[in-house]
């Protein structure tokens, strides 16, 4: 049997430092993270081969007394929690005391500081170098702050320094971790150099102007463009920020920042409820972009739950999550027409990214399959009553140029081309609105408040509809009966293999039912028998909206046109389609004179 020894202070930092210090960007994050404790108005970072060479970090903070400087490196020494209750409401990024003892029993690594309240001359230097600490003070030229300079980083751990990517690769990461703490402190100035090359120079960002500058610096200008902004404020919590446009959504979930009191976070509960907030309006393996900024009392959350210290615990979980999601999705659901189009045209609302339009051409309209109904019978199920008079009539045109109030924002239609898109025009330009997306869109928000209101008509049909199905199904839909009843559809199992369709929504009267009930029982065999009905109801009944939507190639009147416009400006996320397709573009009249070179 092995004896038990008590670990060296250097062993025990170098474990530590396995936890904390993986890998250059981590490090960095470590520094930084300290200058803004120190309450710096500008910090500069120095990189030198992905930081696998050199790190150095110097800012204008209130930097280290003199005889602390031995101290800050050796761990479980901080300034900035003394007694257990302090870590019950932490305010600083830091307080564990354990990031610069790590670092530098990984690497070469030099402190020099001046204390602001000193009144000495020069500033001091310590060094740690691996196992050895050299403890000697020396005396150096620094102004007032801190500067640490971390120089080959597991230069005694070869182990971990063969983990380590290329240059480019860590650089990349380092690049991620001052976006981050850049959107975290908008008030404080960042550069950021990698091999004598200038790569950010942020400088402080004290409006709201210079913030959506930031922003666009760091997320990109396509974000800020196809991005709205939130705040929301309840119960002691506010929550503000940008987040994306739906028809903005990444196949990756790398432009998502999320702060809690100024903290950048990955937390389930914050992920789960955005999600559930776009969950309407993004189309399924999409992820929504955000930057955003949730304030609540310091009390209300723990951080320490680990120590890089990205996972918070919140002490009403529910509160929070709530709060988010209803936030969210109000600020969706706000995303309608007049939201979009600027007073004047010179904003570019609806065009999409490239990321936008890779995810158009590569979703198909999932039904433009032709329709079984008796041609020219189509009863178009809208709410508002169409327009009074056709357009085109000389006083429509004058109250459209007019700037009176009575102009719509989504105009009035012109034309139908190719039975897929309705042409219209507002005072500032051309839209186009893609009528199957906009109707289901439409189709899908009525149905979902008539199903909250418990007042979805059902339509009993003339002659029941007899389906044969696979037995799974035929059980799925015995199994379900009532639930599917409470979403308009009347289903009885007649035998083993089949089932007989006795009553629809009354919205849906039109669609093709056969097609309608096949896609509803498919999805009802697809979530199984674990998930509860009434968790996935939005989900059947966007399954059965787009069904009940008018399809391609349906020619529609000026009047139905118009009428959808209306209904349209009157529903809630009419901008995108239930699977977060956009339902209209447009172009101002700036743009089209550009097209032609015209005014030039
Ligand atoms: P922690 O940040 O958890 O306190 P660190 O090991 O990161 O632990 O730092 C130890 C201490 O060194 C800090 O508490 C702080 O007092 C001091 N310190 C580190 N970096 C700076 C800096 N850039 N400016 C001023 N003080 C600093
Ligand atoms: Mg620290």
């Amino acid at each position: 049997m092995n004896r038990i020894n008590r670990l060296s202070p250097r062993l025990a930092n170098q474990i530590a430092a396995g936890e904390v210090v993986e890998r250059p960007a981590s490090v960095l994050k470590e520094l930084l993270e300290n200058s803004l404790d120190a309450g710096a108005g500008r910090v500069d970072i120095d990189v030198e081969q992905g930081g696998k060479k050199l790190l150095r970090v110097r800012d204008d903070g209130r930097g280290i007394h003199k005889d602390d400087l031995a101290l800050a490196l050796s761990r479980h020494a901080t300034s900035k929690i003394s007694r257990p209750e302090d870590l019950a409401a932490i305010a600083s990024l830091g307080f564990r005391g354990e990031a610069l003892a790590s670092i530098g029993s990984v690497s070469r690594l030099e402190l020099s500081s001046r204390a602001s309240e000193a009144d000495s001359e020069t500033g001091w230097k310590v060094r740690a170098e691996g196992q050895q600490m050299e403890t000697s003070l020396e005396p150096c030229q620094h102004g007032v702050g801190a500067t640490v300079e971390v120089r080959d980083l597991f230069f005694n751990t070869p182990a971990r320094k063969k983990f380590l990517k290329t240059e480019r690769t860590e650089f990349g990461r380092i690049d991620e971790v001052l976006k981050r703490l850049a959107l975290s402190r908008f008030g404080v100035q960042f550069s950021l150099r990698h091999n004598q090359r200038i790569v950010h120079e942020l400088r402080p960002a004290r409006n709201e102007l210079e913030q959506r500058r930031r922003v666009g610096l760091v997320c990109g200008p396509a974000f800020l463009e196809n991005s709205v902004e939130v705040e929301q404020q309840a119960a002691g919590l506010r929550l503000w920020g940008w987040i994306s446009l739906p028809a903005f959504s990444r196949s990756q979930a790398d432009l998502q920042y999320f702060y809690v009191n100024g903290r950048i976070v990955r937390d389930k509960i914050v992920s789960h409820a955005i999600r559930q907030a776009y969950q309407d309006v993004l189309y399924h393996g999409r992820h929504p972009a955000y930057v955003l900024f949730l304030e609540l009392d310091p009390g209300a959350v723990d951080v320490n739950v680990h120590p890089t210290k990205h996972e918070v615990r919140f002490r009403d979980g529910r509160l929070a999550h709530d709060f988010l999601f209803r936030s969210l999705h109000r600020e969706l659901a706000d995303v309608k027409p007049e939201a979009q189009v600027p007073d004047s045209g010179h904003a570019e609302p609806l065009q999409a990214g490239p990321e936008t339009t890779a995810t158009q051409t590569s979703l198909p309209l999932r039904d433009s399959a032709p329709v079984r109904d008796s041609a020219g019978e189509y009863s178009f199920p809208l709410r508002s009553a169409p327009a009074a008079s056709p357009v085109g009539t000389p006083e429509q045109y004058a109250k459209l140029f007019s700037g009176g109030e009575e102009a719509p924002p989504l105009g009035y239609a012109l034309a139908q081309l190719h039975g897929v898109y309705i042409l219209a025009q507002n005072r500032e330009g051309l839209i186009i609105v893609d009528m199957h997306a906009a109707h289901e869109r439409i189709t899908y928000e009525r149905m979902k408040q008539a199903l909250e209101e418990e007042r979805i008509k059902r339509q009993t049909l003339l002659v029941p509809l007899s389906l044969a199905v696979s037995e799974a199904e035929a059980d799925c839909a015995e199994s379900h009966r009532e639930s599917l009843l409470a979403l308009g559809l009347e289903l009885e199992r007649v035998a083993a293999e089949s089932v007989v369709v006795r009553q629809v929504p009354a919205l849906l009267k039109d669609a093709d039912i056969e097609q309608l009930v096949r896609d509803v029982l498919s999805d009802l065999l697809e979530f199984g028998a674990s998930d509860r009905l009434e968790n996935r109801q939005n989900e059947l009944l966007s399954t059965m909206a787009c069904h009940g939507s008018v399809r391609a190639n349906r020619r529609l009147g000026i009047d139905e046109m118009n009428a959808l416009l209306r209904d349209m400006e009157a529903t809630e996320r009419s901008g995108q389609c239930n699977h977060g397709r956009p339902t209209w573009v447009w172009q101002s009249m700036d743009e089209l004179d550009k097209l032609f070179l015209r005014g030039r």
